[in-house]
């Protein structure tokens, strides 16, 4: 027999671990609605183009990273699964003609993304992000809305001590002088490069700020920065930026060499760290404004700022500092029966309940009715429903677990009498 496994850098998720899962996805999809950001769900795989344009081709997502998707013969398109949300979004913007909406039009997708990376602690193949967007507003009240609503959600995580890094890298018009003298900065310590970095330099001279390689941080450390470089008007929105993080109380760190790696952001970017772990790897989140995007992918000049906050970094994260995963909820009743044979009513009587909105499940092995008791204690139900003779007459016997009593029930009565004794348990018992 083959064993089959998951593919390379791919892993299955599990319960309990799922549970927490579905928490963050609640928690992201609560927090976007009432930030108003409304939900968009785009292909999990786009023509290439649009990655190749969107993100661009001298970037490490584009270059060795994208899962391009083998061509079927009698396609001529080429294909690749979506390596980060915001390019397909902005496609999706300009397709629909969503500039005609009011603007910004504020949009949050969840879900997976994929990168043919070299598989790592907190790196994988297939991977999960909360992304948020804004686009048509050109900020700089909205660059600090979005960083707020990111650390929000970290904090309503639970996860403590994360850190926003903040940086400008300008626009059109700055920008293009900077790479000039950052280029020729790099040029003149061409012998100290790594050869990719040497490769990388005549291509995107930013690239190399954005380096992994232990080798570039002194060089980095005193290469020019760019927002000493900045023309007023990107100078005076960065400070504003700055001003409306300050006036909601949100801490940031300036980080000059945060260029992050993608083509098409402009002016804001930021990165959220956890305090103590700012390890290269270990952005647990980031973003930034791409003012340039919607035109590059054939749309009308537009604005726009947004996060991609990776789901499964802040599960590593949220295990190492020690947060412990909530219990998944016990069933509120388990039916059971005197007559092991009879699964039919024991699976009707739990039907009915869960069509009422009790959560429920039956017993249905054929053990004694001593074995299904007990396996209804063991998972903590807090009644068991049994089902016996007096069904005949339109009653089963409600056990209240935990409190060690029983009486007779109409099945008309069951589900109130369930709903409304669990919701005073619950009340006395904070821990339940
Ligand atoms: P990026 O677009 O590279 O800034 O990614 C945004 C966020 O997605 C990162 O901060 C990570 O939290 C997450 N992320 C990116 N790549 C991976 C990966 N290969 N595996 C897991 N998470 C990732």
């Amino acid at each position: 027999m083959p064993s089959f496994k998951t593919p390379r850098g791919t892993r299955d998720l599990l319960p309990p671990e799922t549970a927490t899962w579905s928490r963050l996805e609640r928690l992201a999809a609560d927090l976007a609605a009432r930030y108003g950001y409304r939900r968009i769900e785009t292909p999990l795989f786009e023509l290439t183009d649009v990655f190749e344009r969107g993100v661009g081709e001298v970037t490490d997502i584009v270059e060795k990273e994208l899962f391009r998707l083998a061509p079927r013969t009698e396609e001529s398109e080429a294909w690749a699964l979506r390596p980060e949300p915001t390019a397909g979004i902005v496609r999706a913007y300009i397709q629909h003609g969503m500039q005609t909406w009011p603007q910004p039009v504020k949009l949050t997708e969840t879900g997976p993304m994929f990168r043919y990376d070299r598989p790592q602690a907190g790196r994988y193949r297939q991977f999960w992000q909360f992304d948020i967007e804004a686009i048509g507003d050109a900020g700089p009240a909205i660059d600090a809305e979005i960083i707020e609503l990111g650390t929000r959600f970290y904090r309503d995580a639970g996860l403590v001590g994360v850190e926003v890094h903040l940086n400008s890298i300008g626009d059109a018009a700055c920008r293009p002088s900077y790479i000039a003298e950052l280029t020729a900065y790099f040029e003149g310590k061409r012998d100290a490069l790594p050869a990719l970095e040497r490769e990388r330099l005549g291509r995107n001279a930013l690239r190399l700020l954005d380096s992994k390689d232990p080798a570039m941080a002194a060089l980095n450390a005193a290469a020019p920065r760019i927002t000493d470089r900045l023309c007023d008007p990107c100078a005076e929105h960065f400070a504003s930026v700055r001003s409306h993080l300050d006036a909601l109380d949100v801490p940031y760190r300036l980080e000059a060499g945060l260029v992050r790696g993608l083509d098409y952001y402009a002016r804001t970017t930021f990165e959220f760290y956890v305090a103590g772990r700012e390890g290269q790897q270990q952005a647990i989140g980031g973003g930034g404004r791409y003012d340039g995007l919607v035109e590059l992918l054939g749309g009308r000049p537009t604005p726009g700022i947004g996060f991609g906050i990776g789901i499964d970094r802040l599960i590593l994260a949220l295990a190492d500092t020690g947060a412990t995963v909530p219990p998944e909820p016990a069933p509120v009743a388990v039916v059971v029966g005197a007559d092991p044979d009879d699964t039919t009513a024991r699976l009707k009587v739990a039907t009915d309940l869960r069509a009422a909105g009790i959560t429920a499940r039956a017993e249905l092995g054929r053990r004694r009715l001593g074995k299904q008791l007990e396996s209804a204690s063991r998972d903590h139900a807090h009644f068991a429903v049994i089902v016996g003779d007096e069904l005949a007459s339109g009653e089963v016997g409600l056990r209240d677990l935990p409190a060690g009593t029983q009486k007779l029930v109409s099945l008309a009565d069951l589900a109130r009498e369930i709903g409304r004794a669990h919701a005073a348990h619950r009340h006395g018992n904070t821990t339940d």
